[in-house]
């Protein structure tokens, strides 16, 4: 982050922030800070930024905190410049792993880093919780450092590392930090600073909910074996595979995978131990969730809603989430692509109906705000205040998905409270649309006529985002999603919905080629279900292997964890590339690749130009074409003319 020195103006902007320089501290009146939070996103005040909240509320507990956002990694003088933290380092990545907020499925650079000004692509180091770790030692020896964020929760213990293709050694020996805060770090970064303000060493913090911390040697680890059992339900303590184990025989991390997945209801969920070599990784259990009332009082924390006054450039993500509101966090879906349950919980956590309103009503006085609100949701935006019938089943329970194979009898699919919070938002002053842009899950949302008809009719923009994935049922329940029928419901409602409100509009659906359990067959019968309905996707996202998340140990191990039996992963870059082209049947720029792949396949009565064919025969224009793409390619790299069909990775 480049620091502009400011005119008064600008001074009297920046002090509604958390200091970043000496200047700002002393403006304080600080001489110290508590707390130094290190951030590989640009510094935007915006609760949408989980460092930052992290700050805010560390703040709002009575601690000095100052932020680095994005420093230099060359020398350790950056992190330095405000001088060392009472209390800890917290470190974390930013809101993306590092690694995936840089690379593509295909392992290329992303055009664009769309937590940074401008979308710069070099404002943060590969691997950024390490290496801003290995600085923060070298600036301030001796000061607790605490990894925390997407990057540090998603590889607290081994995994796979799709980018270098390699079993990695849990994040927090790699980084030498002395904890590691995983899921939502409010309570467990709290209970840290308490504790180090009364005097405890970091040494001693061992048994905080949420965090995680390194054995550092035998004699640390093997006492606790006494009191721990293998794989079984029985014992105080689970251990897992080690790091060797998992590293060299793919059953025993695909063991690990699904002891580790069995453990993570915060009611339940066993404390867990990974040995890596003479060291070890602890993890306690993870943290309780937040109640309605904890929730708004982070929400009603002093955020800006602005990024910091030094940033001259648009920052992308921000442009996204400007006006928008979250209302919630968590979810209980378990879908095995996406790591939101492993990493903010299953349990949804939801704010009232008042503080979602008193957020309006910020935006409201917001410079530029027109009266549109973006997105009123969360990770799945129709999940807001669902729940299990009780705490002591909930507490009980051991499933994985509470949607998943089928919606769990003891889930409250009530869509009242949400409907109830959309009518109130748009009743506001002021106020003249409120989409709902996050995701929805339509087997819930098909339970509830009245929310299908209130979102077609108040909350969508011409076009409803929904993610079928796929259309084969071997390869949803691969991915635990429902039945593509669930998807057909939905898609008769909002039409139908739609139409009774008089508006024109469309389901853009999202699918998947790639994941495991997904063929080149498979996917030439999803292009066939596309073409038999009509649909013809524009957007189409190639599975990444993303750490921690089971539909990764299906990829680098040929295992179906839940299951323990064997699964099918394309893994060659042509195979991804023909079951793209199938998708984009209709384009003719992919008949090529989409002709081989039916070829390949013995399909070529789907090649022609009855009805029934995916792609045309080639014709002589088509051989031209494809001799100057192959040259283009060739000499001159990617084709022009085509927009980019990137799209933003999935959490
Ligand atoms: S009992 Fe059902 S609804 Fe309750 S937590 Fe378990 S799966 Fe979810």
């Amino acid at each position: 982050m480049t620091l502009v020195p400011l005119g008064k103006k600008g001074d009297n902007a920046r002090r509604a922030f958390l200091p970043v320089t000496r200047e700002d501290m002393k403006a304080r009146g600080w001489e110290e800070l508590d707390i130094l939070i290190v951030t590989g996103d640009a510094y935007v005040d915006h609760a949408a930024f989980g460092p930052i909240l992290i700050a805010r509320f560390l703040e709002g507990r009575g601690y000095k905190v100052g932020v680095v956002a994005q420093p230099s990694w060359q020398s350790p003088e950056d992190i330095a410049r405000m001088g060392k933290p009472r209390l800890f380092v917290g470190i974390s990545a930013g809101n993306l792993d590092s690694m995936l907020n840089k690379l593509t499925a295909q392992k290329k650079v992303r055009g664009k880093d769309q937590y940074s000004p401008a979308g710069a692509l070099d404002m943060r180091p590969n691997r950024s919780s390490i290496v801003y770790a290995n600085l923060a030692r070298q600036a301030f020896p001796g000061t607790p450092i605490v990894l925390g964020g997407i990057e540090a929760s998603l590889r607290r213990i081994a995994h796979y590392d799709y980018w270098s293709d390699q079993v990695r050694r849990s994040i927090l020996l790699d980084a030498k930090a002395d904890l590691l805060v995983f899921g939502m770090g409010e309570r467990p970064a709290w209970e840290i600073a308490k504790r180090l303000d009364a005097g405890e060493h970091v040494s001693k913090l061992t048994d905080i909910r949420g965090t995680a911390h390194p054995k550092k040697n035998r004699r640390a680890w093997e006492p606790l074996l006494a009191d721990a059992s293998k794989y079984t339900t029985d014992g105080k303590l689970l251990v897992l595979p080690s790091y060797d184990d998992v590293r060299t025989d793919k059953q025993a991390f695909a063991k690990m995978s699904r002891a580790f997945q069995y453990e993570t209801n915060p009611h339940n969920g066993r404390p867990l131990l990974q040995v890596h070599g003479d060291e070890a990784v602890y993890m306690n259990q993870p943290a309780l969730p937040l109640s309605e009332e904890e929730m708004d009082a982070l929400y009603d924390l002093p955020f800006t809603r602005r990024p910091h006054p030094t940033y001259s450039d648009v920052i992308p993500a921000f442009e996204t989430v400007k006006h928008s509101i979250v209302t919630m966090r968590g979810c209980f879906g378990g879908c095995t692509f996406c790591s939101i349950t492993e990493h903010e919980g299953r349990v949804i956590q939801s704010r009232s109906e008042n503080s979602v309103l008193r957020e309006v009503r910020a935006l409201r006085r917001m410079d530029g705000f027109s009266g549109v609100i973006t997105d009123v949701g969360g990770p799945t935006a129709n999940m807001y205040k669902m729940a299990c019938k009780d705490e002591k089943t909930e507490s009980a329970c051991r499933r994985l998905s509470c949607v998943h194979p089928g919606i769990c009898e003891n889930l409250v699919t009530d869509h009242d409270p949400l409907i109830s919070l959309l009518k109130s938002v748009r009743k506001e002053p002021g106020i003249k649309k409120v989409f709902v842009a996050s995701g929805v899950r339509y087997d819930l949302a098909e339970r509830s006529p009245e929310f299908v008809r209130e979102l077609a009719q108040h909350h969508t923009g011409g076009q409803l985002s929904v993610a079928p994935e796929h259309s084969q049922d071997e390869v949803l329940a691969k991915m635990k999603k429902p039945g593509i029928q669930s998807y057909e419901r939905f898609a008769q409602a909002f039409c139908q919905a739609s139409d009774e409100a008089g508006k024109e509009q469309y389901l853009v659906p999202y699918f998947i080629t790639g994941h495991p359990g997904s063929t080149l067959s498979d996917t030439v019968e999803l292009a066939l279900y596309l073409k038999r309905n009509g649909m013809r996707p524009r957007q189409v996202q190639d599975f990444i292997p993303t750490p921690m998340a089971v539909a990764t140990t299906m990829y680098y191990t040929g295992i179906d964890p839940l299951s323990m039996e064997p699964v099918y992963s394309a893994k060659e870059l042509r195979e991804k590339r023909m079951m793209k082209a199938l998708i984009f049947y209709w384009d003719a720029e992919h008949h090529d690749l989409a002709r081989e792949a039916l070829m390949k396949l013995g399909r070529r009565d789907l090649i022609g130009r009855t009805p029934n064919c995916l792609v045309p025969p080639e014709s002589a224009k088509d051989r031209l074409m494809a001799a100057d793409r192959a040259h283009r390619a060739g000499t001159l790299g990617t084709p022009a003319g085509r927009p980019r069909r990137d799209r933003s990775p999935r959490r």
